[in-house]
């Protein structure tokens, strides 16, 4: 399944667990896996805080003081900032389902890594059933 997200600022992480949650609920799959796959080369996806807002915050903070915008960058385009920051996020994340529901921890959350917006992005997203 595609799935579109419209970004609005330059970066930002955005929760996408509802939608992962609701590919869950319509694929009717008890228990499997759930892989959220991000198509981009500036973008990417992670699974961390969702309580506390300024957890994600602090991580996209800390990621442009170790990966400033500018910093002697060979790649023209200038975006190079962002290719790192996708990279090091990374593009996929997989996340068990146990009894139709997301297996994860209370505090986490599944979060769209926007790091050159804002864009129009897209996600992919596979649920898969056990075979036992
Ligand atoms: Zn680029």
């Amino acid at each position: 399944m595609e799935y579109s997200i419209k970004t609005s600022k330059p970066q930002e992480f955005i929760n996408i667990t509802g939608i992962v949650n609701k590919a869950v609920k319509e694929s009717g799959v008890r228990d499997g896996i759930a892989i959220v796959f991000v198509p981009h080369t500036t973008a990417g996806v992670t699974i961390n805080e969702n309580s506390d807002p300024d957890v994600v915050k602090d991580i996209l903070s800390a990621l442009n003081k170790t990966y400033p915008e500018n910093n002697g960058y060979l790649h023209i385009e200038g975006n190079s900032h962002a290719h790192i920051k996708a990279s090091l996020m990374g593009n996929s994340s997989t996340v068990i389902i146990e009894n139709g529901e997301l297996k994860m921890g209370i505090w986490q959350g599944i979060y769209f890594c926007e790091f050159d917006g804002p864009r129009n992005r897209k996600v992919y997203i596979k649920i898969m059933k056990d075979n036992a």
